[in-house]
């Protein structure tokens, strides 16, 4: 017997059984066959003695929307399944979407998103609620997306101020009656925070429907982490259905059009305008002044800003509860093929870093667990997220002793340098990623139907 690939002697870390072991993986039509110590012959074979072998990255927080540029950014540094549609926006067309994106660089799951329904349903004034004939219109053609195997729901509450709690409940109780999970950037961040998330809390609690909180350090990392993190608490406590993905930066990124960065921004982060800086565009790596700040918005409404508010002793106090998922929130916009930040090159290893290695708050099978098998349950994917026979061969072999993130905020360095420590990347058994360099393949699927909340184990 011939496998496709054979990767040799590497320390197999699996997050399903929590077990470490030295062995030989035998991969096969995209599937990992064979795990033995017994000598096994393939087309290729690696020897990756002393590097760790564990499932591909699950970024369950992205914005890549076949997006080539960002996807090769996350895939070198091991993601090999990302869940799109994030923080409300999502693609026009889903269905063309699956089609276009069949075989891409990784894996993509998508959502659809609130904001996109509003649209498609004339709503455009962000300030403006739905009216009961818009909801129904949006209530339909989200029924329709999850007949086409769309897998969840999302919220970006922040960017739509004027949408209406009714309008948020009732599509809330669409995704709980369909199984889907409900994904929820929550209405505010800074103190005002507190109250967005209990709105979140309690859309699971009212409607049943299972929810993810989105990129908790960029909502709620701003002095307000550890009240945040006991409302999580609670609600668990309480048998809802929550869950919750944070990242590994204090500064967040997005459209500095968008309504995140409102007239009154500065005031409500007490700081001014010096905290924030462009990622993208003519001002790319400055920090702001108000004359600059008004310029942008009027006239680069797409660019990138950066939100330098956060606390950094906050990201890693999040990060150190065992139920928060790893995630990075990529795909803020690129320029020239460039991230605006450094969270789409350097989460993931970041992460094993600071937490693992330098703090050791988080041994090395958990901090796996979080990246992998943990949103893999998450999203009901019930073939990712474990080193098994019968697993899809997503696998990142690396360097436990050297990964280490390169990238940095634009304003300090380069946002897209790849990181130290990755050896191999595979996507459904096919070599994606060989050292630094991404292979030209495209081995990643869409995946629909899937992510049935009830698939668990
Ligand atoms: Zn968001």
């Amino acid at each position: 017997m011939e496998y496709d690939v054979v990767v040799k002697n590497g320390t197999i870390i699996d997050p399903k059984r929590k077990k470490s072991t030295v062995a030989n993986i035998g991969i096969l039509n995209g599937k990992i066959s064979s795990i033995t110590r017994e000598e096994i012959k393939g087309n290729v074979e690696l020897d990756v003695r002393g590097k760790i072998v564990c499932p591909g990255i699950i970024d369950i927080h992205a914005h890549v929307e076949g997006n080539l540029d960002c996807a090769k950014v996350l895939a070198a540094m091991g993601v090999t399944t990302v869940y799109n549609g994030n923080c409300g926006m999502s693609p026009e067309n889903i269905n063309e979407f699956y089609k276009k994106y069949d075989s891409f660089l990784i894996n993509q799951i998508e959502q659809i998103g609130h904001t996109t329904l509003r649209e498609q349903a004339g709503v455009t004034d962000r300030y403006k609620s739905s009216s009961d004939e818009e909801i129904k219109k949006m209530k339909f053609i989200l029924e329709e997306a999850f007949d086409l195997g769309v897998s969840g729901l999302s919220f970006g509450l922040e960017y739509v101020p004027g949408s209406s709690s009714k309008e948020v409940l009732e599509l809330a109780k669409v995704a709980a009656k369909y199984g889907k999970l409900v994904s929820i950037h929550t209405r505010s961040d800074c103190y005002g925070g507190l109250s967005a998330l209990k709105e979140a809390i309690d859309i699971s609690r009212k409607t049943g429907a299972a929810v993810n909180i989105s990129h908790f350090t960029y909502q709620f990392g701003m002095g307000m982490a550890t009240e945040a993190l006991h409302m999580i608490d609670e609600a668990l406590s309480e048998g809802l259905d929550i869950s919750v993905d944070s990242g590994l930066y204090s500064g967040f990124a997005t459209s500095i059009g968008s309504a995140v960065f409102d007239e009154g921004c500065v005031e409500k982060w007490g700081c001014d305008y010096s905290s924030i800086i462009a990622g993208t565009g003519k001002y790319r790596g400055q920090r702001l002044t108000k004359d600059m700040y008004e310029e942008l918005r009027r006239d680069y409404p797409d660019h990138t800003g950066i939100g330098m508010v956060g606390e950094e002793y906050e990201v890693f106090e999040i990060l150190e509860k065992p139920y928060v998922m790893v995630c990075t929130d990529a795909g803020t916009l690129y320029d020239n093929g460039v991230p605006g930040h450094p969270q789409d090159a350097g989460t993931y290893p970041k992460f094993f870093k600071t937490m693992v290695r330098e703090q050791n708050r988080i041994n090395l099978i958990d901090a796996i667990s979080r990246c992998t098998y943990i949103p893999a349950k998450r999203l009901g994917l019930i073939n990712k997220g474990f080193i098994g026979i019968g697993a899809d061969a997503d696998l990142l072999i690396f360097d436990a002793k050297i990964i280490e993130d390169k990238a940095d905020y634009p304003c300090f360095g380069a946002t897209d340098t790849r990181p130290e420590g990755i050896e191999y990347v595979f996507v459904n058994g096919v070599m994606t990623v060989k050292g630094k360099e991404v292979l030209d393949v495209s081995a990643g699927k869409t995946i629909k139907d899937k992510c049935n909340l009830w698939n668990w184990e």
